[in-house]
């Protein structure tokens, strides 16, 4: 079961000065290819960290550190690995990878450990997604729910649907094949029964989509509204405490100002469309600036009015563009006193009211956004569908329900009801990738770093 691969090697930690960095080597024959250039006191052992010397191509000694052996089929990737724990200075790193290379051992791609302990069966695919969300977890939250995906939790509630569908399988082919023979049947009914029950289950998987990618990728929050409103101070006052552990998010263009911030676990992606300070007439340029991209990309608006004093037709002309869409209104300035008319005017929309100078209402207001996104039990869940399973189950659910109504309304065959039931089965097995091709993985795993 177990394939050793050609070798490959990886700087496996993060760049930069640290105390240790790890340079990760995977494949067949692995420490054999790297003896000339680790030196140890002793006859390396499986699972026993060797103090060794790392030497260069003159042999001279680059490094010395930790190097530990994994022999197969016990280690992360399946096959023979070792990992060599160096001093954690990009430019060792750098030399040590040189001289892996040289050895004909080949740069890993990204995630090509993680897939070659895919392939080796060491974790079915669910569990493999997870290693790059546990990686990437923005929040406590997501690191949970990265985790019980990691340790199969998700794979235990699609297996048995799997399962189940196999064994109806059996008995419909059973029937095919000894249909004039004296053997146990399943009734029609039997077989209505059984898939009504798998649609229920698939249906309840496809109701945690939608939190799994907020909790995974956050939730895009716009913040609009006219000039002077407060805009500005409410993205403070939002961030205050709050502010998460990615702070700058590479790549945004300065046109408007990205944070990202984390309410009960989810990660909120706060975008200040005030960012626009040039436009002599912000309201203006909404229309055709970066704003309206940002409103059409957010999850939630978050529409700032002053209640402190009339609305005008600025105001009106913001409401007009983002009526459509998920809004939360918020009164701002409350210390400033309230307009009863503007106050009076958006109550219909159940506004929060608030000031983003003494900072009432802001914890009213962090949790009307959960609520407006619809995320009320988070905790209630542990794991959620990421959008590649829910595509999947969304296809097996179809077919499915097709089954049930043919099952009722025609006479069809057991052949034909088999064929239905396979393409069920062949989607909820790509789930889990119990048959992938290599398109599937690659687009799965082309988005892990390199070294996992
Ligand atoms: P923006 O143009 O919408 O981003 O508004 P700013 O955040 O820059 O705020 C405009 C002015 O209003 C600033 O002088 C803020 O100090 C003030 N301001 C913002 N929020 C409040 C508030 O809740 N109460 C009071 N009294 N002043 C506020």
């Amino acid at each position: 079961m177990i394939k050793q691969r050609e070798p490959i090697v990886a700087i496996a930690t993060a760049y930069g000065e640290s105390s240790v960095g790890i340079l990760r080597l995977s494949g067949n024959g692995i420490l054999e290819k790297i003896k000339e250039v680790v030196r140890t006191k002793k006859e390396i052992k499986p699972r026993y960290a060797h103090f060794f010397e790392l030497l260069d191509m003159q042999g001279k000694v680059l490094d010395e550190g930790i190097l530990i052996y994994y022999k197969s089929p016990h280690s992360y990737t399946g096959e023979d690995m070792v990992e060599l724990q160096l001093h954690g200075n990009p430019i060792i790193l750098k030399r040590a990878l040189e001289i892996m290379l040289s050895k004909g051992i080949r740069l890993a791609k990204p995630g090509e450990f993680t897939k070659r302990a895919f392939l080796n069966g060491k974790m079915d695919l669910t569990q493999a997604e997870a290693v790059m969300d546990l990686i990437t977890a923005k929040t406590d939250l997501a690191r949970q729910i990265a985790l019980n995906q990691l340790r199969g939790e998700l794979s235990k509630l699609i297996n048995p649907l799997r399962e189940r569908l196999i064994e109806l399988l059996a008995y419909i082919e059973a029937d095919i094949e000894f249909s004039h023979e004296d053997i146990p049947t399943i009734t029609k009914q039997d077989i209505i029964n059984v898939l009504t029950d798998i649609i229920g289950k698939i249906e309840e998987l496809l109701t945690t989509v939608k939190k799994g990618e907020f909790v995974r990728k956050g939730i895009n929050l716009a913040i609009v509204g006219k000039p002077n409103v407060g805009k500005s101070s409410l993205f403070n006052a939002l961030l205050g405490q709050d502010r998460s552990i990615v702070t700058h998010i590479p790549g945004t263009t300065r046109d408007y100002l990205q944070e990202q911030i984390n309410i009960d676990g989810v990660p909120i992606n706060l975008i200040d469309t005030a960012g626009i300070r040039d436009a002599q007439d912000e309201v203006e340029k909404i229309g055709v600036s970066k704003s309206i991209e940002k409103i059409n990309s957010a999850h939630l608006i978050l529409f700032v009015v002053d209640v402190s004093k009339p609305i005008d037709k600025y105001d009106e002309r913001v409401y007009n563009l983002i009526k459509d869409k998920r809004y939360l209104i918020v009164l701002n300035k409350k210390d400033l006193g309230m307009n009863q008319h503007t106050f009076s005017f958006f109550q219909k929309d159940s506004p929060v009211l608030a000031s983003a100078k003494t900072l009432e209402g802001i914890k009213d207001l962090k949790e009307s956004i959960l609520s407006k996104v619809g995320i009320f039990t988070l905790d209630s869940v542990n794991v959620y569908l990421s959008l590649r399973h829910a595509e999947l189950l969304e296809k097996a659910k179809i077919t499915l329900r097709e089954t049930v109504s043919n099952l009722m309304s025609l006479d069809i065959s057991p052949e034909i009801l088999a064929l239905y039931i396979r393409e069920a089965l062949s989607y909820i097995e790509d789930v889990i990738g119990v048959i992938t091709t290599e398109d599937v993985l690659e687009n799965i795993f082309s988005r892990f770093c390199i070294g996992k």
